[in-house]
């Protein structure tokens, strides 16, 4: 009798932690514990760029962003099946930091002054360079042929910004919520260029609904350290992170996820980062 009492109260507690891990709530500790105590772990990520993050059919994700991830979440003590992907658009990763939605982001996530007063990087874990993607016969070759142009970016993005402010301040740009929906609108004509990180630009170059119908302009207009982001103040995973990314480079993950996810696009990447090193 005693043992059955005491076997139910247990299932009880059982069925009691076993909700808790699986609901997703909106507190700090939902986002991961860091601590690899059998939970799950919440990272953002791009859902629609093709070799750094994307969704894919069956709820695969692929991507160098999501390589990195998933190894940064492995010496955070989170096996990749406790790891579920959030997507966090360019406008929304400060805020999803910022309410705990996720533990730390890779989403092509430049480190910047702006962004380092709103949240905290590890990194940087890759050095990309602004582009711009044209069709295969457009004859813009430099920045400031934009101007008069309808250009496509994102908003939320250092690219838009910087042909906001420097590149051609009187280019007709138009912002959307994600590049892919700028990749649709240089397809069907109705914008003349798309500008973004080169390595990100690449992925979609490469797809085969797009094979020959585009080229990247190959201007290096900036330099986009891309960071891990973290909470601000979260200090404890920053130094986990920045250790991990360490690691993934000095024991060949770093170039293999870089085969993998670059090679099929034909991305000339620049050489891993160091630590705490921000080509300006
Ligand atoms: N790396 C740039 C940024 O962080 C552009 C790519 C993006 O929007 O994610 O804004």
């Amino acid at each position: 009798m005693k043992l059955r009492k005491v076997s139910a109260a247990a299932a009880a507690a059982l069925v009691l932690s076993l909700t808790a891990t699986a609901c997703g709530g909106d507190d700090d500790k939902d986002s991961g514990s860091g601590s690899g105590d059998g939970g799950t772990i919440k990272v953002g990520i791009k859902y629609d760029q093709p070799g750094l993050g994307l969704k894919e059919p069956g709820d695969k994700f692929s991507g160098f962003d999501v390589d990195v991830a998933t190894y940064v979440a492995k010496e955070l003590g989170y096996e990749p099946d406790q790891i579920e992907f959030v997507e966090t658009k360019s406008a929304d990763r400060e805020n999803a930091l910022a309410r705990g939605d996720v533990k730390f982001i890779t989403a092509t996530y430049s480190i910047t002054d702006e962004r380092k007063e709103k949240v905290d990087f590890a990194g940087p874990y890759l050095l990309a360079h602004q582009d711009l993607l044209i069709k295969a016969d457009s004859d813009i070759s430099k920045g400031t042929d934009l101007n008069g142009k309808k250009l496509c970016s994102v908003v939320g993005s250092t690219s838009a910004q910087n042909v906001q402010k420097e590149i051609a301040p009187k280019a007709q740009l138009q912002e959307y919520s994600s590049y892919s929906e700028c990749i649709a609108n240089l397809q069907s004509g109705a914008v003349d260029a798309v500008t973004t990180d080169d390595s990100i630009l690449a992925g979609f170059a490469a797809q085969d609904q797009y094979k020959g119908q585009f080229k990247l302009a190959g201007l290096k207009l900036s330099n986009e350290n891309y960071g891990v982001g973290v909470k601000k103040g979260d200090t404890a995973t920053v130094d986990k992170i920045n250790a991990a990314l360490e690691k993934m480079v000095k024991d060949g993950a770093w170039d293999q996820a870089v085969k993998d996810n670059f090679g099929p696009a034909g991305y000339q990447n620049e050489k891993a980062p160091k630590i705490g090193v921000i080509v300006s």
